[in-house]
This record gives structure tokens, C-alpha cells and sequence, in this order.
């Protein structure tokens, strides 16, 4: 039944995403089954969570958008996510859910919380530290850089990555105390405590700073010929997927995949730091 409810809600919100120009057809159809498994598997304040990270990532593209263009062909998100974006985004995510039904216990939410955070404050992070004033420095030598670099952080950035974080963290510890009103059996006791939020927050701040280290240090990067530009993709989206050739990193790592593992290390960070302060 929570199956089935999770795909309908998945539905809606995936097609809604391909309407606004969120989604391609595939990314649509990623939304589809990463919503389905974390509503079905992970139940309706999970589910919830996840639409919070959806519409809040999806609004703040829309703002400034004009100013983001000039440097969104740099980075991978100048066009519509498609199944490898929504898998590195939520597939962690997703996974946790239905694990956390194959092994209860409290681990799992916490790690779902600290992937769901994750994401969340690299979006957020990546909206705004575009807009920064000043230009980006490498979090490995601090040396400047040009704006959009895969590495290159911001102060505003940063900070828009620890409120991404905190909102995933926020928005849970309310989601929760409203399941408490009704009369639902929480997950776990976390849920009644305010350093729930500090630690979901410090979780997504943790991983967006590694995403950023990986991005700096092993990330696959190439260069398109034809605009003269380092790229993250091997196809320049923004010259009409132009084949780009490799310069440095490791072949295989690629954004995507980038993601994903900063949101394994968020969904670490949170178990952690719950271990230690809750
Ligand atoms: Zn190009």
C-alpha cells in the first residue's frame, strides 16, 4: 500500500519536474523510482524530506537564473537532470530506505538524513556560491579560481551549503514532531531532540565539503577545443555536446559519481555524530 502511495506522489512530483524543465524524460523516470522506494520503503516523513530537497533545489534554480547562465556551462547542471543526476542524488538515499526495512534500527534514518542533507547543501551551495561576488578559491590550496570550477569554494557557497543542510534538518525534526502529534510511532527517539537538527546539518555540511575535496583532487575533468574551457563533461552541453578531451583526474570518477560518494560520507557523519551527541 505504501508502495503504491509512493509511486503515485513520485509520479506526480517526477512529471511536474519534467513540466517545469527540472527533469529530462530519463531523470523523470529516476525521480519515479527514487521517490517511489524512499516513500514507500522509508514512509511519508522521509518521503516528505525528499520533496523538501526537490521543490527547495528546483526554486533556487529559477532565482538569479539570468546571472547563473553566464557560468552554467562549466558545470553539469545547466541543463535538465537526468538518470545519473537523480540516481547520484538520491539513489543513496533510496538505498538506506530500503535497507533500513531489511535491517530496523535507528542507523538508518540518521543516514538517510545525513544523504538527504548532503545533497541538499552541494544544490544549495552550488546555486548561490555561482552568484558569489567574489571568485572562487581551491579547498585544497586555496589559490583562486574561476567561477563554476569543480573544487572551488566560496564564503557564500559554504554558508548556503550549512543552510541546506540545517533545512533538511529542520524540516525533519518538524516532519517528525507532527508524526508525534498524530499519534505515529516514531522511527527512532532521535526525533524529539533539537541536536537531531546540528547533526543533520553538520552531516550535510561534511559532505558537501568532501564533494568539493574530490571535485579539487580526483575528479574526471576535460576540455572542450571548441570553447577553449575546462569541463566536467565529456560532451559540452553547452555547444551542442561537443566531445571534450581529458586532461586530468581519475577516468572513471565522474560527477556523478562524485555525489554519490559525498552522500555516503554525509549518511557516515550523521550515524556518527549521533552516536556521539544524541
Ligand atoms: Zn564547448
Amino acid at each position: 500500500m505504501s508502495i503504491l502511495l509512493g509511486l503515485l506522489f513520485s509520479s506526480l512530483t517526477g512529471f511536474a519536474g519534467y513540466k517545469k524543465g527540472a527533469l529530462s524524460e530519463s531523470g523523470a523516470l529516476g525521480a519515479v523510482l527514487v521517490g517511489t522506494a524512499i516513500f514507500g520503503f522509508g514512509g511519508w516523513v522521509a518521503g516528505l524530506a525528499l520533496i523538501a530537497f526537490f521543490i527547495s533545489s528546483s526554486l533556487l534554480s529559477f532565482f538569479k537564473a539570468e546571472a547563473k547562465q553566464k557560468v552554467a556551462e562549466k558545470f553539469d547542471k545547466g541543463h535538465r537532470r537526468d538518470l545519473g543526476q537523480t540516481f547520484a542524488n538520491g539513489g543513496v538515499a533510496a538505498i538506506v530506505a530500503v535497507l533500513g526495512v531489511i535491517w530496523p534500527g535507528d542507523w538508518w534514518w540518521l543516514a538517510f538524513l545525513g544523504a538527504m542533507a548532503t545533497v541538499t547543501a552541494d544544490t544549495w551551495s552550488t546555486e548561490f556560491g555561482v552568484l558569489s561576488k567574489h571568485p572562487p578559491r581551491l579547498i585544497t590550496t586555496g589559490k583562486l579560481t574561476s567561477p563554476g570550477t569543480s573544487g572551488g569554494i566560496t564564503l557564500a557557497g559554504s554558508l548556503a551549503a550549512f543552510g541546506g543542510a540545517i533545512f533538511i534538518g529542520l524540516t525533519a525534526w518538524l516532519l517528525l514532531g507532527a508524526q508525534q502529534l498524530l499519534g505515529g510511532a516514531l522511527p527512532v527517539p532521535y526525533g524529539r531532540h533539537l541536536p537531531l537538527i546540528l547533526v543533520v546539518g553538520g552531516a550535510g555540511f561534511f559532505g558537501a565539503m568532501v564533494d568539493s575535496f574530490i571535485g579539487a583532487t580526483w575528479q574526471v575533468m576535460y576540455y572542450c577545443d571548441s570553447c577553449h574551457k575546462e569541463t566536467e563533461q565529456s560532451l559540452h552541453h553547452a555547444c551542442g555536446d561537443t566531445p571534450t578531451r581529458f586532461i586530468r583526474g581519475l577516468r572513471w570518477l565522474n560527477n556523478d559519481l562524485v555525489n554519490l560518494i559525498s552522500s555516503v560520507a554525509g549518511a557516515l557523519f550523521a550515524v556518527a555524530g549521533a552516536l556521539l551527541l544524541i
